[in-house]
């Protein structure tokens, strides 16, 4: 088959489309052909080596296809099914040995670019917006690049649970999108001072939460625009990695609390990930979330992929297909 394989870390060169043997489903796993797959920004820090990957590996955490094969033990699905899954990697493939308790089955109203745009952003956006801190009305959160992927569901989700949204955009096209995404308010951050465009909108108050994604360029404002005992959630590295810092900080900005999530430890067991998919998956088919593609790619595009990706140059989901 054909997949992806970064054999070196480094740029988006480094991911180059070779002919790998077909994987065989293990214990517990089931093996999808692939219809189409969800890029994200934790592909391009597999690649580069930010986060841990030893080469040679197939990258790409989220796909959507079909069952073609089961492996050993696995119960609860039959060859054909429509899935979607957005944990396991070696997505950037013609097909993908999968855990089957990470794969979930697909309404029929679903189609599989709309499924590989949403599980991983998706489910991400979830976790957020309902665990990591449910908002509730009365509550004001601050998403940064709100035109992003997940930035997107953020906002819709978050006016979902009834939370007034102040985003931040690179560009006043990308704040026309958070907008229509249903953001109450869109910070320029290019060329305006977040700061103090918070503190005004908030009447000096600050936000109860800041959803921050973007990471070493916007740390120390995140921090600043919070209200006494806000939460700073730092949930990704857009810009580069939050640098180091003294806990005394948190003090001194406000008694702040800090967490630093990630999907999989929302996402622990089979229960968990279908309650987030099945939401998710359901607002889809309601109307209430809507998903937004800003463009599909040949597999054989990749690293044009992850260069529009990192450059900005995108605004929603971005889509491989074998
Ligand atoms: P996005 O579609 O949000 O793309 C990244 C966006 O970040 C850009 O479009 C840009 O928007 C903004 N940005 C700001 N500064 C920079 C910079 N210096 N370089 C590049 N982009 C920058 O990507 P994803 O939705 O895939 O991911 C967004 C973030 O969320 C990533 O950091 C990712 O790691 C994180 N994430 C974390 C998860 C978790 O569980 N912890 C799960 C999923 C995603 P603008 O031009 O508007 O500023």
């Amino acid at each position: 088959m054909k997949a992806i394989l970064v054999e070196q870390h480094g740029g988006p060169e480094r991911l180059a489309l070779k002919d790998v043997p077909v994987p065989q489903p293990g214990r517990g796993e089931v093996l999808v052909k692939i219809a189409s797959i969800g890029v994200n920004y934790i592909d391009t820090y597999h690649r580069s080596g930010l986060y841990p990957a030893e080469p040679p590996f197939t990258p790409g955490m989220e796909a959507a296809g079909t069952i073609e094969s089961l492996g050993p033990g696995v119960e609860g699905f039959t060859l054909g099914d429509r899935v979607a899954y957005g944990m396991s990697r070696g997505a950037y493939a013609e097909f993908a040995a999968v855990p089957a308790w990470q794969v979930v089955k697909l309404p029929d109203s679903v189609d599989f670019r709309t499924a590989a745009a949403a599980m991983l952003q998706g489910m991400t956006a979830h976790y957020l917006t309902h665990s990591t801190f449910p908002l509730e009305p009365g509550h004001t959160c601050l998403v940064h690049a709100a035109a992003g992927g997940t930035g997107l569901l953020i906002v819709q989700m978050a006016k979902l649970r009834g939370a007034r949204v102040i985003g931040t955009a690179g560009t006043l096209e990308k704040a026309r999108r958070a907008r229509e995404a249903g953001a109450d308010e869109v910070i320029v951050y290019t060329e305006q001072d977040f700061v103090a465009e918070v503190k005004r909108i908030t009447d000096g108050r600050g936000v109860d939460v800041v959803y921050d994604s973007v990471g070493a360029a916007t740390w120390e404002g995140s921090l600043n625009s919070l209200r006494p005992r806000g939460m700073m959630v730092t949930f990704g590295n857009a810009s580069g990695p939050v640098p180091e810092f003294r806990p005394l900080l948190l003090s001194q900005k406000g008694s702040l609390f800090l967490t630093r999530p990630t999907l999989f430890h929302y996402c622990t067991n089979r229960e968990e990930l279908l309650t987030r998919a099945e939401a998710v998956l359901g607002w889809i088919e309601s109307g209430d979330l809507k998903i937004r593609i800003h463009r599909v790619y040949p597999l054989s595009e990749a690293a044009q992929a992850h260069r529009d990706l990192e450059g900005r140059q995108t605004s929603g989901k971005l889509l491989l297909e074998p």
